[in-house]
């Protein structure tokens, strides 16, 4: 079984598509890393973040080792990704790698922007997690706080927004719901009670209800 999880809110601390895959005894991806890794590598040798052969390089040259640096989280990068991952060469290159980490069993759990839309438009189950954008950016915070930034409210704020119009206008694979995706508001939701809705929604479609 493969479980798409998209939408603005659907990384942070207690990535839901990681506990899902807990869950479930699946491997995770948060393919956000992979874009992060990229926009890193770019920023590292001071690279013009927008010259695209440059940065399909840096795709081409990935080492799926350093997905787990603590560095790749700083909002700073994450910025810089949602540079990076609006180049479509960067996109196909990084798009074999995605599905076949999707395709290997038992099951996968993919978490990002365009994973029931482009990545695995096949997949089982797509939901689509959105929350407050002032609640996103009280949570960051407290992140970016937990790892000893400095970080405050407003420009959080502000970089959450200019983020999400950057990626919903890009012209490859914006973001946007599948359209048999299941829609997860969790502004209202601390992770557990996400992770229970989640749960909820594999269920019903593993039952072969329709959820109202
Ligand atoms: O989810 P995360 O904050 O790590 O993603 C960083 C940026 O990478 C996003 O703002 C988005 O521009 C890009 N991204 C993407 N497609 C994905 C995952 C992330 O374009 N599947």
């Amino acid at each position: 079984m493969i479980i798409a999880i998209d939408g603005p809110a659907a990384s942070g601390k207690g990535t839901l598509g990681k506990r899902l895959a807990k869950h479930y005894g699946y491997r995770h991806l948060d393919t956000g890393v992979i874009y992060r890794a990229v926009a890193k590598a770019m920023l590292d040798a001071g690279a013009d973040l927008n010259d695209e052969m440059l940065a399909v390089s840096a795709a081409l040259e990935l080492d799926p080792e350093n997905f787990g640096n603590p560095a790749l989280k700083t909002q700073a990068v994450g910025d810089a990704a949602s540079v990076v991952s609006a180049i479509p060469g960067v996109r196909e290159v990084l798009l074999s790698f995605q599905r076949r980490f999707a395709e290997d069993s038992p099951g996968a759990v993919l978490d990002g922007r365009d994973i029931g839309t482009v990545i695995c438009p096949d997949a089982d189950v797509k939901i689509f997690v959105v929350a407050d954008p002032v609640v996103r950016a009280r949570r960051r915070t407290l992140e970016a706080k937990a790892r000893g930034e400095v970080a405050d409210e407003a420009a959080v704020l502000a970089d959450i927004l200019r983020r999400d119009e950057r990626d919903k206008n890009r012209a490859t694979a914006p973001l946007k719901p599948a359209a048999d995706a299941y829609l997860l508001d969790n502004s209202n939701l601390d992770i557990e009670g996400g992770v229970r809705a989640a749960i909820d929604i594999v269920e019903a479609v593993r039952a072969g209800r329709q959820r109202v």
